[in-house]
């Protein structure tokens, strides 16, 4: 583990060294009583960088006709690249100069570590870990967090291969996040069809007009998966796009939902609502692939959005009962 910090560095579960103000607060014995509670200085900063590089989806103990088939376009000679960028999120304590780390420090770490090797790169290449293990978004998240660990108090790493590939990576072996953006048009009403018009447009405002009104509302579903050792994936991104396309975007786009989603039938298509339907819909067809599904969040316009976690086996069974319970 390096230390390079000295006067700005942090105290926290992965704590280096202490601050000269931190010392002193040995000195008058009271570190035991902060390392016990949180402090309430703790604090969470981001740093973006990015790197274009190139690499290639391709496993030489399969045939060409088999990586083809497993990796499609990404097993294609030479390789392909992309505009990756990195987001990297540290939590520490605000130090006498108000900061949790001086982002110039930041700064040349990640570039001393990571940007200086990574860009231009072929990524196959770039790093001896992947003449093993293939450099997916995952499997690259993966290595800049072992890159930086040593050297920033990382909280998170989140690695856009596009604006709607990205994935997180917090430290846990070898378990990973994915998510992939998408998005559908539909038109929706918010109104109950219990209620008098008055009484809707009480509640709803202009979203309870009686024709209805649309959005194109954006869709970012967010799996959890172990990555494999040798393919570097958390999952087949082919088939879980597919199970996107085919439970939610295909049915909902160009939509009127209260019409033509049944589910919406009875309950208001709120964006929360719309949320909780899409996670409950994915939630079973997601399990087919070798990852599950964590997080689905509903952007119906760039001024609110939804987000609702994935329930537990237990958790959506006890959800169904209870609803099956309303309605009788
Ligand atoms: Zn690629
Ligand atoms: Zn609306």
């Amino acid at each position: 583990m390096a230390k390079f910090f000295g006067a700005n560095d942090y105290m926290g579960g992965n704590s280096l060294t202490r601050s000269p103000q931190q010392t002193s607060m040995v000195e008058r014995g009271i570190l035991i009583k902060l390392n016990t509670a949180r402090s309430p200085m703790k604090c969470v900063i981001n740093r973006r960088a990015q790197f274009s590089a190139s690499h290639r989806y391709w496993l030489p103990e399969l045939s060409e006709a088999e990586n083809n088939l497993r990796f499609g376009a990404c097993a294609r000679s030479p390789g392909h690249g992309h505009n990756y960028v990195l987001f990297v999120a540290m939590e520490g304590d605000l130090d006498d100069y108000g900061m949790v780390l001086n982002l110039s420090d930041v700064k040349r770490v990640i570039k001393d570590e990571v940007t200086s090797h990574l860009d231009f790169s072929f990524l196959n290449e770039a790093w001896p870990e992947f003449e093993q293990t293939l450099p997916t978004t995952e499997n690259v998240a993966r290595m800049i967090w072992q890159r930086l660990e040593g050297h920033l108090p990382i909280v998170n790493i989140q690695l856009f291969e596009h604006p709607e590939l990205w994935a997180d990576y917090q430290g846990n072996d070898m378990e990973a996040y994915l998510t992939i953006k998408t998005h559908f048009s539909a038109a929706h009403r918010l109104a109950s069809p219990k209620l008098s018009f008055e009484e809707n447009s009480e509640i709803y405002g202009k979203c309870a007009r009686p024709n209805g009104h649309g959005h194109n509302y954006h869709l970012e579903v967010t799996i959890k998966g172990q990555i494999d050792e040798r393919t570097g994936m958390i999952a087949d991104l082919v088939e879980v796009q597919n199970v996107i396309d085919q439970s939610v975007v295909e049915p909902f786009d160009h939509t009127f939902l209260n019409k033509d989603i049944p589910y919406f039938a009875e309950v208001v298509p709120t964006a929360e609502n719309i949320a909780v339907h899409i996670r409950d819909l994915l939630s079973e067809p997601m399990r087919a692939t070798s990852a599950e599904l964590h997080k689905v969040k509903l952007i119906e316009s760039p001024n609110n959005s939804a987000e609702v976690y994935a329930l537990s086996s237990t958790q959506a069974a006890a959800e169904q009962a209870e609803r099956a319970l309303a309605q009788v």
